[in-house]
């Protein structure tokens, strides 16, 4: 039985982090002032990365620091805003060749601070930024209720950045414990373009997804430019409905996934439910090579901002997550493994009989991917509730219809 490809893994226990992300503004410092000091950072940054991009080999955080702190020092820049710079820049450079990449270009104006250099006060909401010879002092924006979740916790660095129009954003990554409760049940999530699909054992619920809004959009704006080919560049009023195309479309992609996740998470919390959804790494690793039309693409982009979303919300609210393999979720019997051929919208089995709509497969097959690596460790929990809640059973009866609770299920 052991030895083979691992079919689920469970999202350990430990420490993790969740970021605070908030917009800033200065209470009595200039917006110039602070521009300027993370162009000089960028500037700095950027010339680590010139320098280290010719090496042949690079160099270890100490060799580093022989090598560019001093010079970093003259320009004025804190003992820890030195070190800050150069580990940085090894970083990117190193993730940059391990990946055959271009040399990195930096384009954001952001900096980085260690707790030597920045003091959060989250009572206050205020974050105080000491940049060379020059100190900031920030109010972060966001609401109570917000803030209050990071009482308590440790931050790790604390990144102020400056956005195109000017908007100060202010993130601090904290230290959070994550301790998962022991589930009582499961809920699967099958994640599609146009539908969430999930399954609690008992039910199927489907959930449509805002992506394909996200996706008429962006066609839209495509559409404009075919439409007005290269006039649109040159036309103020064509580029501004262009650009609040994408932007509506991007809002959608990042925001939705926020708040689906919330409701999900909490859910599963009334529950004592475990979340179970397919490992994003696997899925994707083959998926990528795939296609790269617009459709898939965000598809992609849209599974992959769901996962963390979810995973990000379960870590802050305790809440068990099993990221199972998916492999054949789609083609395979969830009752008897075999392979399952389509008609129109239903899958069959023609083996055991097993029928079921199309789109719940995945979800149903999530499931008992994850039941089945879960329960041999959860003892009584190892109940079957696709056949009977109330009567814990071992393994799959086989002459359980399946069908008859396909018809019960609830569609929202
Ligand atoms: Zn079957």
């Amino acid at each position: 039985m052991r030895g083979k490809t691992t079919q689920a893994r469970v999202v350990p226990r430990g420490e993790y982090m969740l970021t605070l992300k908030a917009q800033g503004v200065l209470v009595d410092d200039s917006l110039e002032e602070l521009r300027e000091e993370l162009y000089l950072t960028r500037r700095a940054i950027q010339y680590v990365i010139d320098a280290l991009w010719e090496l042949d080999k690079l160099p270890s955080i100490n060799q580093s620091h022989q090598m560019f702190y001093k010079i970093l020092r003259e320009q004025g820049f804190r003992a820890h805003q030195a070190k800050q710079i150069y580990k940085y820049a090894l970083s990117v450079v190193k993730s940059a060749k391990r990946n055959n990449g271009k040399k990195p270009v930096l384009k954001k104006l952001t900096t980085r601070l260690d707790k030597y250099d920045a003091r959060v006060d989250l009572e206050r909401q205020i974050v105080v930024a000491k940049l060379r010879n020059k100190v900031f002092e920030m109010k972060m924006l966001h609401r109570r209720s917000y803030i209050e979740k990071f009482v308590g916790r440790k931050w790790y660095e604390v990144i102020i950045s400056i956005d195109k129009k000017g908007r100060i954003w202010v993130n601090i990554p904290f230290r959070s414990e994550y301790k998962p409760y022991k589930p009582k049940r499961l809920v699967s999530v099958d994640i599609n373009l146009k539908k969430l699909v999930l399954y609690d054992g008992k039910r199927i619920r489907r959930v449509n997804t805002r992506f394909t809004e996200a996706l008429h959009l962006k066609h839209l704006a495509e559409e404009v430019q075919k439409r007005h080919s290269y006039a649109w560049r040159r036309n103020v009023k064509w580029l501004e409905i262009i650009r609040a195309l994408h932007r509506r479309s991007r809002n959608i992609v990042v925001d939705w996934p926020h708040k689906f996740a919330k409701y999900i998470v909490l859910k599963a919390r009334r529950t004592r439910s475990a979340i179970v959804l397919e490992d994003l790494e696997k899925l994707w690793f083959n998926a990528s090579i795939r296609s790269s039309n617009l459709a898939d693409k965000l598809s992609r982009l849209a599974y992959r901002k769901l996962q963390q979303a979810i995973l990000t919300k379960a870590i802050e609210y305790n809440v068990p997550v099993v990221l199972v393999n998916p492999k054949n979720t789609s083609t395979t019997c969830p009752r008897c493994g075999s392979k399952l051929v389509y008609s129109h919208r239903l899958a069959m089995c023609e083996k055991c009989g097993f029928i079921a709509d199309r789109d719940s497969i995945g979800a149903t097959n999530i499931y008992f991917k994850a039941l089945k690596h879960l329960a041999p460790r959860l003892g009584s929990w190892s109940t079957h509730p696709m056949t009977d809640e109330t009567q814990p059973k071992g393994g799959f009866s086989k002459n359980e219809p399946m069908t008859t609770h396909i018809h019960s299920y609830k569609i929202i």
